[in-house]
């Protein structure tokens, strides 16, 4: 699925379902106690490493203490913050989650449901001793395709019950009118990340496509398959999916909105799909028959029509079963195709040594398939209403720093300012969790039926967004759960999201000074904020239209700007031989350098109105230093080198050092603050700033 709209804080390049891919242990182990870990704060002096020079390295400086302390552990691919605070949420999922799969008269619906997928997923030997058997009628209708005619119907099958199979289609708003909820189409079918993946010429990359191609053939052994039937299957599908990825957009084409907007009609589009029946397939997925749809890659909805017309329907079948498995290749099959999933996924492309604890995927499962039930209960519990109201009140402030800060820019004209307060006053502040919970009454949940249960919630979720095309736009929705520990703005809506599980220590604590909080959880508030503006956000107007409202000098003074950026990261090697790509990690770059500036006034604002004694210092250190040190611990992690490749090829955020260091160097305050020389590697002697 597209989900232009989303811009997270972070990104996680490795699903927490495939991540989590693990052997079971005894599923009815005892619960496991919190491990005694000191206590997470938003600054945190014992961290520092004192013998580095604050204006050498302030990543180092900030976070070697915590780099000590946290050895990456063998089940992740990268340990940092974020993810020490997920892990603790997840101890709190778990605790709800067995509480709710204990049989009781009493559960209620959402108990009920939470408790037993959780159950269905731990319950390992159900699951082997099942093998594929739950996956056979669908295995079935993939064998039972006669003609290319009869595709589009078993497409949508298969869609609904979340096979990514050729292409994506699913609600969106419209790019020219945010009220209207049309269908998006867009590029896919792929197994690997992206499409560079597959055009990439470099030896690393050769033998990534070589060890994919062998992942392949040993799932289609595993489902039965001869070795030499499966390794033919196997280059089928990465012939078929490399013509697919040539046809697509590279990812940071696909940052760009104007490449994606290509309205069209459902009739109009079909005309387009000569070989492909898009009526028989609206008709299978219940979908509207007509309206207005936006064809995001036309080039690529050309490729799929050529690849229906010119490709032997036993390739075909084999593309789509391998899709179909690998959907499923996780919690829900036996763990011989759980284990090696996660061996390609997670250990081959990312470099984790070791499969984490089953109870841990498992309750990321239900995390993703019944976020807002089990939702509910983790608020209620885990979210106090004061950490919502101070958190307001932060967002409120910063909104303020960010309207005198447009007021001050000298390079923007007043007529581009007036436009630009205008769509910050539209901005909605969402914090914590949705208004209005989602029902999922709809859903049947059945005690040990792991596969059945992750088909129906796909299907749940599949029918409940294309419900929306047509239908005016819910602007109380969430793109996250209230348990996840991220953020996003979304550019559609023109709004900001925090959900709660992010609103507590290390990035939040309302037993923390405000220096620590501001530097933390405000320079994240001004990050999405900063969203609105940045080199995408910017192109949408105050309601979220995809509408040009810059005058055509503004746009090239902010382009101008915005090129120092580019610049100052393209220039950053991640891993020998590949360096960060400035154009991909430019809006993401923009957002934090903003944000951070933004989250500084705010608190200077704040700090004057409360006469904080600037030079007073706790625990050797003064507000406004304590200030940017909360900061750059935000970003303290450790990342192995195999997922650094990853990132920095597809993640569209600069890695976590670079997040916590670089920024600083282009902005004149931290120097003063630590009192670093103008030639200090801290001190950009040029700094980008856009806003
Ligand atoms: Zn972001």
């Amino acid at each position: 699925m597209l989900h232009f709209s989303v811009e997270p804080y972070r990104w996680l390049i490795v699903p927490v379902a495939v991540l989590m891919a693990t052997p079971a242990l005894c599923q009815t182990a005892a619960p496991v106690a919190a491990p005694a870990k000191p206590e997470l704060r938003v600054f945190d002096a014992s961290l520092i490493d004192k013998t580095i020079d604050p204006c050498e390295n302030f990543y180092r400086f900030s976070c070697n203490g915590w780099l000590k302390r946290n050895p990456l552990p063998a089940d992740q691919t990268s340990y940092g913050r974020f993810t020490e605070l997920a892990e603790q949420n997840r101890l709190h999922l778990k605790q709800i989650l067995e509480e709710a799969a204990a049989p009781s008269a009493t559960r209620s619906a959402n108990e009920q449901k939470i408790g037993d997928e959780y159950a269905s997923c731990m319950n390992t030997s159900a699951v082997n001793s099942l093998g594929l058997k739950p996956l056979q009628p669908e295995l079935d209708r993939i064998v039972a395709l006669k003609t290319a005619a009869e595709l589009p119907a078993l497409l949508a099958r298969l869609h609904a019950v979340g096979v990514k199979a050729f292409f994506g289609m699913d609600s969106e708003q419209d790019f020219a009118d945010s009220s209207a909820v049309i269908s998006f189409y867009s590029s896919g079918g792929l197994g690997l990340p992206e499409r560079d993946y597959y055009t990439r010429t470099d030896a690393k990359s050769v033998e990534i496509r070589q060890q994919y191609v062998a992942h392949v053939r040993r799932i289609f052994v595993l489902a039965g398959e001869s070795e030499q039937q499966a390794a033919r299957d196997a280059e089928t599908v990465l012939a078929l999916e490399t013509r697919l990825a040539k046809a697509s957009l590279t990812i940071t084409e696909q940052r760009d909105p104007q490449n994606l907007n290509h309205p069209t009609d459902v009739a109009s589009f079909s005309k387009e799909l000569t070989h492909f029946s898009l009526a028989g397939y609206l008709a299978a997925a219940h979908a509207p028959a007509a309206g207005k749809a936006n064809d995001t890659e036309p080039k690529f909805f050309a490729e799929f029509n050529a690849i229906v017309a010119d490709t032997p329907l036993d390739q075909i079948k084999t593309y789509l079963r391998w899709h179909l498995l690998h959907a499923y290749a996780g919690t829900a099959l036996p763990e011989s195709f759980d284990h090696e999933n996660w061996a390609f996924y997670a250990h081959t492309l990312n470099g984790a040594e070791k499969q984490p604890e089953r109870w841990k995927r498992c309750a990321g499962r239900v995390d993703n398939e019944l976020g807002e039930a089990l939702g509910q209960v983790y608020v209620a519990r885990y979210f106090p209403p004061e950490e919502k109201q101070r958190t307001l009140e932060m967002t409120l402030a910063i909104e303020q720093a960010m309207e005198k800060d447009i007021d001050g820019l000298d390079w923007m004209s007043a007529a581009t300012k007036l436009k630009a307060k205008d769509k910050l006053h539209a901005v909605t502040n969402k914090i914590g969790y949705p208004d209005k919970w989602r029902d999922y009454s709809k859903l049947e949940i059945v005690r040990d039926d792991a596969l059945g249960n992750a088909m129906r919630a796909h299907e749940f979720e599949f029918a409940r967004d294309l419900a929306k095309i047509g239908k005016p736009v819910d602007k109380g929705e969430w793109q996250m759960t209230p348990p996840t520990v991220n953020a996003y703005y979304d550019p559609q809506m023109n709004n900001i999201n925090f959900p709660a599980g992010i609103l507590q220590p290390p990035f939040f604590s309302g037993k923390e000074d405000d220096a620590a909080n501001y530097g933390d959880m405000g320079a994240t508030i001004g990050h999405e904020l900063t969203h609105g503006f940045d080199d995408q956000g910017r192109q949408f107007d105050r309601d979220g239209n995809l509408k040009d409202w810059w005058s055509k000098e503004d746009e090239q003074k902010f382009n101008d700007r915005a090129e120092c950026t580019v610049k100052q990261y393209d220039a950053i090697e991640a891993v020998p031989g590949v360096h960060l790509n400035g154009r991909l990690t430019l809006g993401e770059n923009l957002a934090d350098l903003g944000g951070l500036r933004l989250a500084w006034l705010a608190w200077q604002e704040n700090a004057k109105a409360a006469h904080l004694d600037m030079n007073a210092t706790t625990d050797g250190y003064t507000p406004e230093q304590r200030f940017w040190i909360a900061y750059a611990q935000t970003w303290c992690t450790q990342t192995r080198p195999e997922q650094m490749r990853s990132q920095a090829q597809g993640d569209p955020h600069a890695p976590d050092e670079d997040r916590a260091k670089t920024v600083v160097t282009d902005l004149p305050e931290f120097a003063k603050s630590f009192r670093c020389k103008k030639t200090a590697p801290m001190v950009n002697p040029k700094p980008c700033r856009v806003w």
